[in-house]
């Protein structure tokens, strides 16, 4: 199938104010890496969400039991003067239940946290902002994409939640096994192991990885830029089926990212490069703000947004 419509390109930044590269351990990260977001959106006259995990802005201690982060109070400021140019969204309260790095739904193994500590979880988190004389914002993305449908969005929508931006669906995990069954490999290849619905509470805007992972510090040009350009939809066919799993060309709202790739010094040429490579495709359409965003992903046609339907039988094409 040609594509010809271009296919929207936005980024939505996680894991703002984690102090260190997965929360608990590894490399710090700089208040640098702020700024590389904020001078990425002045250049491409950008408004680049940053998503809080709102326990590293508990300024007020009322979790107690974390930590918040030692520069909060100045990026609290930064972020305020900034608000032209960085969207404040959310990224749940601690990014983590038990020994997982989800929040309030594990999609690997589809239990949920259960209602009453969600409430209690979104409740505080609300406090939070309440302290720190901030509206609960209108955008979420929930830690580890995972959220329970008609739980999660339910209470998000409770306390003024419009939008969630997450995963549409969770990839089986490829394994060497899989290599040398063919049943197994199609399988792998032509499905999904989780497919969310759409929310009857939030609009739903699906997101993919664009190869990045959470803990590449300085990304630069070379193998990594080349890898991302293959994740960016729609991609050649055979990257499409192997990294998105479908054959078919289809559009996103916004890829992850997360507040440690903007952090080393060479982060910046590395995106200005990503961006100025966007804007110059006639394959895809640089959104400047998630409003922008929304807008061209709702604009298209209902061919381009896979998995748009609330029924697992729209996926694992083959
Ligand atoms: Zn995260």
């Amino acid at each position: 199938m040609k594509q010809s419509t271009p296919l929207p390109f936005f980024l939505v930044v996680d894991d703002g104010a984690f102090p260190k590269v997965h929360g608990h351990h590894g490399q710090p990260i700089p208040f640098s890496a702020y700024e590389t977001i904020l001078r990425l959106a002045e250049k491409f006259n950008m408004r680049i969400p940053i998503c809080f995990t709102m326990g590293y802005l508990d300024l007020g201690r009322r979790c107690g039991d974390i930590e918040p982060l030692s520069y909060g109070t100045k990026l609290l400021k930064f972020i305020e003067k900034h608000e032209d140019r960085i969207e404040f969204a959310e990224h749940g309260l601690y990014h983590r239940f038990g020994n997982t790095t989800f929040e309030y739904f594990n999609d690997h193994s589809q239990e949920g946290l259960g209602e009453a500590e969600q409430k209690q979880k979104i409740t505080t988190i609300k406090n939070i902002f309440k302290d720190l004389g901030r509206e609960f914002p209108t955008l979420q993305v929930p830690p580890a994409h995972g959220w329970q449908p008609g739980v999660t969005d339910r209470l998000y929508a409770q306390v003024g939640v419009k939008d969630i931006v997450s995963y549409r669906f969770r990839k089986h995990i490829l394994r060497p096994l899989d290599l040398v069954r063919p049943k197994r490999l199609l399988k792998a290849l032509s499905s999904y192991a989780y497919i969310w619905p759409d929310s009857q509470h939030l609009n739903f805007f699906p997101r993919v990885s664009m190869g990045i992972l959470a803990n590449d510090i300085n990304p630069h040009g070379g193998f990594l830029a080349a890898k991302v350009k293959r994740y960016i939809l729609p991609g050649p066919y055979i990257f499409r089926r192997l990294l998105h799993r479908t054959p078919q060309p289809f559009a996103v709202h916004s890829y992850m990212t997360h507040i440690a790739n903007f952090a080393g010094p060479d982060a910046f040429e590395f995106w200005a490069g990503l961006l100025s490579y966007v804007q110059n495709s006639d394959r895809l359409v640089l959104a400047h703000d998630h409003k922008e965003a929304k807008a061209l992903y709702q604009a298209l046609p209902d061919s381009l947004k896979l998995l748009s339907g609330s029924s697992p039988a729209n996926v694992g094409l083959t």
